[in-house]
């Protein structure tokens, strides 16, 4: 796919001197990307467009480049100890992000130069529990390798990971220019997991991402590479023809991966959910949308922030999970599956 290039790219003033900023403008020199500044990589208001659908397309090409100032790190179940960001939200538009539950007024791009702070940060995390080793999520505000092209922060914070003894990465992604990941000294010590779906929710519902056959290719990449190497099967829905579909998903990803089809791949399994906030956006942005989000479908479950996030009725959900489990076995019998949410 092509590589996303912003119409625009913000920068805090005191980012442009940092490491990343300047590879961030170079990347703009070389682009011919109209660089302009803000106080805060949080407000950017004058965005062009007359109503909220081109702000949102001009939104989805705007990067700011700024300096992470909040360092606390979040808890983050079931997949890892605590995530940070690297970045906060996707040049990619998919229906049912996850992110429009939190950052929904908020799409433009922002990445953090301030690497160095946030390695301490990571060290204090894990210094906190030794002996045991501690996990971080890279991609739960975002997907860096989206923007890894640009700022190549993903190949740094892999090298670092590299060289601690305790400390582990986990990414996960939805684009495929892993070429830069690749060269990375990761030491085994970064899982990279590929989010993948169905044909039918890859093709109606993710847009501005890479093609399911282009994450494959990047997965069996990644693999030959030495990483460890993990599926994400979300947001899995029960949709026309799913049981077909995912059957086909799953016998696609074993042709894909042959140097790794028979040995330890993890997969999170995460069934499709929203909360009514997100819905409320979704349906402004997508008006003609096909997800289905009626809540009297719905079960209810307690989530982050207070928010309420209708999932699967519970004989629904155990059927996806037994199903789901089933193809997986049945494809990759050395697998592990960490979670179905
Ligand atoms: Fe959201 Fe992930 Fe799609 Fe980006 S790739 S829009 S973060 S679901």
């Amino acid at each position: 796919m092509k590589l996303w290039i912003p119409d625009r790219v913000y920068f805090e003033p005191t980012a442009r001197d940092s490491e990343v900023g300047k590879r961030v403008l170079q990347f703009c020199k070389e682009n011919s990307i109209p660089i302009l500044q803000t106080t805060s990589h949080n407000q950017v208001r004058d965005l062009p467009g007359k109503d909220e659908k081109a702000k949102y397309a001009a939104a989805k090409k705007t990067l700011i480049v700024g300096t992470k100032r909040s360092l606390k790190l979040e808890v983050c179940k079931p997949s890892a100890h605590y995530q940070f960001s690297l970045m906060t939200n996707c040049p990619g538009s998919c229906e049912y992000c996850y992110l429009f539950s939190t950052q929904g007024q908020k799409p433009y791009v922002r990445i953090y130069v301030n690497l160095d702070d946030m390695f301490d940060t990571i060290e204090n995390y894990i210094e906190k529990r030794l002996p045991n080793a501690t996990m971080f999520e890279a991609a739960s505000t975002g997907d860096p390798l989206a923007v890894e092209h640009i700022t190549g922060t993903l190949k740094d914070t892999i090298e670092h990971f590299g060289s601690l003894q305790k400390g582990r990465l986990r990414v996960v992604t939805k684009y495929s220019n892993v070429d830069n990941i690749l060269k990375a000294n990761h030491k085994g010590h970064t899982r990279f997991r590929f989010s993948i779906n169905t044909n039918y929710i890859n093709s109606n519902f993710e847009h501005n991402v890479a093609p399911l056959e282009e994450r494959f290719k990047a997965a069996d990449d990644i693999s030959r590479a030495g990483y460890p190497l993990g599926f994400i099967i979300a947001p899995i829905m029960m949709h026309d023809n799913w049981k077909e579909e995912y059957k086909n998903l799953f016998e696609q990803l074993y042709e894909s991966i042959p140097h790794k089809r028979n040995g330890l791949i993890t997969f999170e399994l995460i069934q499709h959910r929203f909360t009514m906030s997100a819905k409320n956006v979704i349906e402004q942005r997508f008006p003609n949308t096909k997800l289905e989000m009626n809540p009297e479908n719905r079960a209810k479950k307690w989530g982050k922030y207070g928010k309420t996030k209708y999932i699967y009725k519970k004989e629904e959900a155990n059927e996806i999970k037994e199903y789901i489990e089933k193809l997986i076995k049945k494809h990759f019998v050395n697998s592990h599956i960490q979670y179905f949410t």
